[in-house]
Formats: C-alpha cells, sequence, structure tokens
C-alpha cells in the first residue's frame, strides 16, 4: 500500500482548507463531529440528482434504484463491522437512537432488582437511556469505577459484576480520556456471567475497524457523523436472534408485514426497527464515507494519528500549568487538558480567535467530570487529515494564551 500522504488527504476535505477569524482553520473538534471527504458529498448530490425516490416500493426504475444503494449502503456496513447478516444491521439516527431502541426492546427483560452496568466514563448516551427503562423496571443502574490515569477500574468491574448484571453497556473509546477500554476481555466475562453486552462505538470507529464477531458483543452502536459521513444516520448491529426477540421500537410504515385492527405483524429484520421512510440519501453518504476509509491505508493512517497524540504529549511541558486528563496506556489521539488559572472555555475562546477548533465544557460525561472535580475540561481531538504542524500551532497557541492570561 502507499504510504499515508497528509497533503493528499487533506485535499480530499474542502472544508480543511479555509481561514476563520483571519487564520487557516485547524480543526481540532473531531470527536464531536468529524469532516467529510468529497467522496461523500459527490455520492449525496449524485443520489439526489439521479435516483432519490422512496426505497422498498418496487413501483418504478428510480425506486429500485434508490434501494439498491440504501441496500448496498447497510451491506458497506455490515462489511466494515463484519458483522454475519446485514439482517443484523439496523439503521439509527445514530448512537444515541440505538442505545434508546436496545434499551427499550430489553426493558421487557428487567426486573426490580436487576443491575445494568455502565461505567462512570460514559457518555450520556449511555447512561440515561438506561436509567429511564431502570425507572420503568425497577432495576438499577451501577457504574464501575476509573482511575486517576482515566483506565476502567478492573477490580471495580470485577466486583460489581455478579449474576443480578442483566445487561453490560460500555464505550469502546472514552469521548473525554481517549482511553481504549479492552472490550474483548470485558464482554468475555460479562456473558460468563450472563448478561447481554453492548458497545458504545461512536469514538472508536473513526480511529479502528471494529470486527464485531470477534468482539463477541451482542450490540455495537456508532454514529455516521464522527465517522466522516452525514450526520443524520447511525447504525445499530444486533445479533439476530436478539433483534428477533425484540419488541419494534417505533410503530409505522415499513415496520409491519400486515396491518389490521384486529391484528398486526412486524416486517422481518433489520425493517421491524425502521419504521418510516428511512435517510436514504444519509445512508448512501454514510457508505461512500466507508468506502473512502477502505481505499486508504488504516494502518498508515493509525501510524499518523499516533504520530498527533505523541508530539502533542511531548509539548505539554511547554505550557507552564497544563495538566493531561486521561493518561491511559491505550489512547487514541484526543487530548483533555486544563490550564492552571484559565476557564476551559476561555482557553476555548481565545484558540478560536486563533482559527483552531477545539471542545470545551463537560463533553455530555457529567458523572466523569465529577470525578476529576472539574466543571469541564478543553479537548483537542485529532483526525488523520490532521498535521504535527497543527499540534504545533495548537501548542504556540497554548503558550501564548497561558502567557498573557493566566
Ligand atoms: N457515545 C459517545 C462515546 C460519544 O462520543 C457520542 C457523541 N459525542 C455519543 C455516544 C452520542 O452520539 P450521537 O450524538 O451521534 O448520537
Amino acid at each position: 500500500a502507499p504510504a499515508f500522504d497528509v497533503d493528499a488527504v487533506r485535499r480530499d476535505f474542502p472544508i480543511l482548507s479555509q481561514q476563520v477569524n483571519g487564520k487557516p482553520l485547524v480543526y481540532l473538534d473531531n470527536g464531536a463531529s468529524a469532516q467529510k471527504p468529497i467522496a461523500v458529498l459527490d455520492a449525496m448530490d449524485r443520489y439526489y440528482r439521479e435516483m432519490h425516490s422512496n426505497v422498498h416500493r418496487g413501483a418504478h426504475t428510480l425506486g429500485d434504484r434508490a434501494t439498491a444503494a440504501f441496500e448496498g449502503a447497510r451491506e458497506t456496513v455490515r462489511a466494515f463491522l463484519n458483522a454475519d447478516s446485514t439482517r443484523e444491521i439496523v439503521w439509527t439516527r445514530g448512537t444515541t437512537e440505538a442505545i434508546n431502541l436496545v434499551a427499550n426492546g430489553l426493558a421487557g427483560r428487567l426486573q426490580p432488582g436487576d443491575e445494568i452496568l455502565v461505567s462512570r466514563m460514559e457518555h450520556h448516551a449511555n447512561i440515561v437511556p438506561w436509567q429511564m427503562i431502570a425507572e420503568r423496571t425497577g432495576a438499577k443502574v451501577v457504574p464501575i469505577q476509573v482511575t486517576p490515569e482515566g483506565e476502567l477500574d478492573l477490580d471495580s468491574f470485577h466486583s460489581l459484576l455478579n449474576e443480578r448484571t442483566k445487561i453490560f453497556a460500555i464505550t469502546h473509546v472514552s469521548n473525554v480520556l481517549g482511553t481504549v477500554n479492552p472490550v474483548k476481555e470485558l464482554i468475555d466475562q460479562a456473558k460468563a456471567r450472563g448478561a447481554l453486552t453492548l458497545v458504545d462505538g461512536a469514538q472508536a470507529v473513526p480511529h479502528y475497524q471494529p470486527d464485531v464477531q470477534a468482539l463477541g458483543c451482542d450490540f455495537y452502536a456508532f454514529s455516521s457523523h464522527k465517522l466522516f459521513g452525514p450526520t443524520g444516520i447511525g447504525v445499530l448491529y444486533g445479533k439476530a436472534e436478539l433483534l428477533e426477540d425484540m419488541p419494534p421500537y417505533q410503530g409505522g410504515g415499513e415496520m409491519i408485514e400486515r396491518v389490521s385492527f384486529e391484528r398486526t405483524t412486524w416486517n422481518t429484520l433489520p425493517y421491524k426497527f425502521e419504521a418510516g421512510t428511512p435517510a436514504v440519501a444519509e445512508a448512501v453518504g454514510l457508505g461512500a464515507a466507508i468506502d473512502y476509509l477502505n481505499g486508504q491505508d488504516r494502518r498508515a493512517m493509525e501510524a499518523a494519528e499516533k504520530a498527533l497524540l505523541e508530539r502533542a504529549n511531548q509539548l505539554v511541558e511547554t505550557v507552564p500549568g497544563m495538566e493531561i486528563i486521561g493518561t491511559a496506556s491505550q489512547k487514541v489521539p484526543v487530548m483533555s487538558f486544563k490550564i492552571a488559572g484559565l476557564h476551559p472555555s476561555d482557553i476555548g475562546t481565545l484558540l478560536d480567535q486563533q482559527g483552531i477548533a477545539i471542545r470545551t465544557g463537560h463533553h455530555c460525561a457529567m458523572p466523569l467530570m465529577d470525578f476529576y472535580g472539574v466543571p469541564g475540561t478543553a479537548r483537542a481531538s485529532f483526525a488523520f487529515y490532521n498535521t504535527l504542524d497543527e499540534v504545533e500551532q495548537l501548542f504556540a497557541a497554548l503558550q501564548k494564551i497561558q502567557r498573557l492570561f493566566a
């Protein structure tokens, strides 16, 4: 495979070559949402120019084209995740809706006293849906603790996993800390105790290609917009026998086999979970994003990302009072930090004036902020299209901000 050429890759992302506040844009907010390559923009444009129609109607040629493009994208996602069948690939609005779908679908299996094991480093999307179901069923949401370095506390995991654990829902990668959790081992142990397992892959897929069969999880969720695809669509992978057993999430068109006022029956998988006209162009866009990634040397990309994080870590000591939150040994290129004497939101505003985009705040992970005793952090999150030069620019700006304002 050809060596990874970041300049060539950046030409695929037109949004990156612009000025913001009079400075070249340095986009380091990829964890919140990633940018889209021309291949995605073109695929969606072409879809609307040449084939748009409603899907699964079979009455005319455009409908057939749209259906083929839509179902082709589902197959692309199946292959990306190494799922057994496209019956196991359900389109959702994103990770959030995928987890809500599973929580609702499993509610019937929960009884008072049952436990849903999550962790303190979860995004609210992998906490709140479980709390809502716990409220309805009398089950309890139990958090695994984290270590000061930002790794899962495995002693806490072992002591909390027990025969009452019915569901184990864990993030693959922390959006705040960048920590890569040892999900395979955790899933093995949870399954041995009879728990169902869900992995929140929102922050993992932009960096790694997961293999759901190797992981052995029952459910895996991710969002297109963090994987260089469009907003408004995401994926729930679920094992077919579990999806078969779960009630539908929403009712309406598409999800039924036959409707009558006496008795309505459900469509086959995955359509049972896809009520209403789906996000067809967005599915096509996500398929194009995955095709784009498949056309790259992903090992070389990973190495390039690793180099960005290493350079950032080397430069931390050049900013007096800067402290990294999350120093796990296995990390994706995400750097949460604080600087003594500066509020995170001021860091964000001052960086923006330099054309540098980061995220500040609680990152939808308030229980984790509470653990670290901070209201929020500043977070730089890198993608493969970021450069070492951009890392240097970030730190040059942080040095200046610290000197002038801390
Ligand atoms: N989980 C994690 C780990 C995330 O980072 C995010 C997005 N910040 C979500 C879930 C929710 O994703 P979405 O808003 O796309 O549904």
